[in-house]
């Protein structure tokens, strides 16, 4: 008999890595995965995991694969260059060492699926549409599907990704609830948290394969990342496939759009005009990799707003549906995998039971979410960073202005500051801290 059934909502990279870290961490528990698409396909072009994921991709065994698809090959660090490149004649004003692995999505998706033992488990064209949960915690969790259909589980995790029907139907039980005592503003407060809102920044990406002119192009053939910076836009490249692909993304600010409700598809085909004019007299390079940007989707970045729990009686969620942010610290998925990682571990422990397991899901969130949501503010910061905003450096009347060299300078060591905690904090040390905590909560809830 397994301890517990699983359901997971969402087969996106962070859903399906959990389901891989609890066939190793939690062999005990069983899972099944339900996928709103009729079938798995990554969409989006590269993705960097830097030491902390890159942890977790040993730890699963999930490392040996990736390094026979990783852009820089089996070389762990990569340099990351800053360049001021709005003017014609563009120069560098930082040069970091990043350690990142670079890959293509599709080829990570597959990597993942090809681990994941029990892949009979996922079940695609299955999109969830509520929950419901015994009030006294008691009994299992009904799941339901647009397409008319049920399952029950002892555990539900929404890996939904950022618009998250796992976080909406959560958070209007969560908003019920507080109605039921009186506390309508908590209420209203809580309904808030169903959606996304605009992060204020749209996304420009694609894969250049290179041949021809772009196989001896230096701007293609750096094994490096590059951040081409101006002011309210940039664009970040670096290799995949092994070098034989180069990952673009040009990153444009709409700042009147910050924290509205975006009604439109997060991704969509993009025409050439929407981002080639913000390039204009930009150093030769850019305008270069601009010219080369084919086969464009552009991705309206919504986020996640700072949610008060990730959890609510045996649902939690993980990943994107619980902390999904800007992309400028390549950090979302990284987070997402920690998630899954703690989770699962917490899961498979011999003293998490069906009387402990809803103070394992409140220890879950008492770590994970802080951790998360200091990581989506650096991430902001660092998006206003690459577009040469340093909010140091104001006119007397509080007005951005022009840095100089110097500055430029300043804001690259800023730069590097914001980013230290990928390099510098342990995942393991700090799941060991983490596992010592929920002992002590089992421990004590067992004498109180
Ligand atoms: C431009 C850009 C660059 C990025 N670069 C990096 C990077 O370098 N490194 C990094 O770590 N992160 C990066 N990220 C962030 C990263 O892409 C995300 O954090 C990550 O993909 C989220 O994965 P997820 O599985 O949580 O969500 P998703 O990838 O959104 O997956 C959610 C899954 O749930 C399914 N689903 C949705 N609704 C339902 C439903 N109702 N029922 C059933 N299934 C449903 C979807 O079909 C999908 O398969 C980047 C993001 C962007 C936009």
């Amino acid at each position: 008999m397994p301890k517990f059934k699983v359901a997971i909502v969402g087969a996106g990279l962070t859903g399906v890595f959990f389901a891989i870290a609890l066939e190793q961490y939690a062999p005990d528990v069983e899972f099944e995965i339900y996928e709103g698409a009729s079938r798995l396909s990554e969409i989006g072009a590269g993705i960097a995991l830097q030491a902390r994921p890159w942890t977790m991709m040993q730890a699963t065994g999930l490392d040996k694969e990736l390094l026979k698809i990783a852009g820089n090959g089996e070389r762990p660090a990569l340099a990351v260059l800053y360049r001021k490149s709005d003017q014609a004649e563009g120069f560098q004003f930082s040069e970091q060492i990043d350690n990142s692995f670079t890959f293509a999505r599709a080829e990570v998706q597959k990597a993942f699926l090809g681990r994941l033992h029990a892949s009979d488990r996922v079940h695609v064209g299955k999109r969830f549409v509520s929950y419901h949960q015994p009030a006294d915690g008691a009994g299992p969790i009904e799941l339901r599907f647009e397409d008319g259909t049920t399952a029950t589980c002892d555990i539900l995790v929404g890996s939904d990704g950022v618009r998250s029907a796992v976080r909406a139907s959560m958070y209007s039980h969560l908003a019920q609830a507080a109605e039921a005592q009186g506390k309508q503003q908590e209420a209203d407060e809580l309904r808030h948290h169903a959606h996304p809102v605009f992060s204020g920044w749209s996304i420009y990406r694609t894969v250049i394969h290179k041949s021809g002119e772009t196989a001896v192009h230096p701007a293609f053939n750096r094994p490096t990342f590059v951040f081409y910076c101006g002011r309210d836009t940039h664009i970040v490249t670096y290799p995949i496939s092994q070098g034989r692909a180069l990952n673009v993304a040009a990153v444009i600010k709409l700042p009147n759009l910050e924290g509205k409700i975006y009604t439109g598809p997060s991704s969509s085909v993009a025409s050439r005009d929407e981002y080639t004019d913000r390039f204009k007299g930009w150093e030769s390079d850019v305008t270069e990799v601009v010219k080369h940007m084919d086969n464009t989707t552009k991705w309206a970045v919504n986020v996640v707003t700072k949610l008060p729990t990730y959890v609510d009686g045996h649902a939690a969620l993980l990943g994107d549906a619980a902390h999904g942010m800007t992309p400028h610290q390549g950090a979302g998925a990284g987070q997402g995998f920690e998630d899954g990682f703690l989770l699962a571990q917490f899961l498979g422990r011999p003293d998490v039971t069906t009387d402990t397991l809803h103070i394992a899901l409140q220890v879950y969130d008492e770590i994970r979410r802080p951790l998360a949501q200091k990581v989506v503010a650096l991430s902001h910061l660092s998006g206003q960073l690459h577009s040469l905003e340093d909010p140091d450096v104001l006119e007397d009347d509080g007005s951005e202005r022009a840095l100089t060299p110097e500055e430029l300078r300043r804001l690259g060591i800023k730069i590097e500051k914001v980013k230290e905690w990928r390099r510098v904090t342990s995942l393991l040390d700090e799941n060991e801290v983490s596992m010592r905590r929920l002992a002590e909560a089992i421990g004590a809830a067992r004498t109180s």
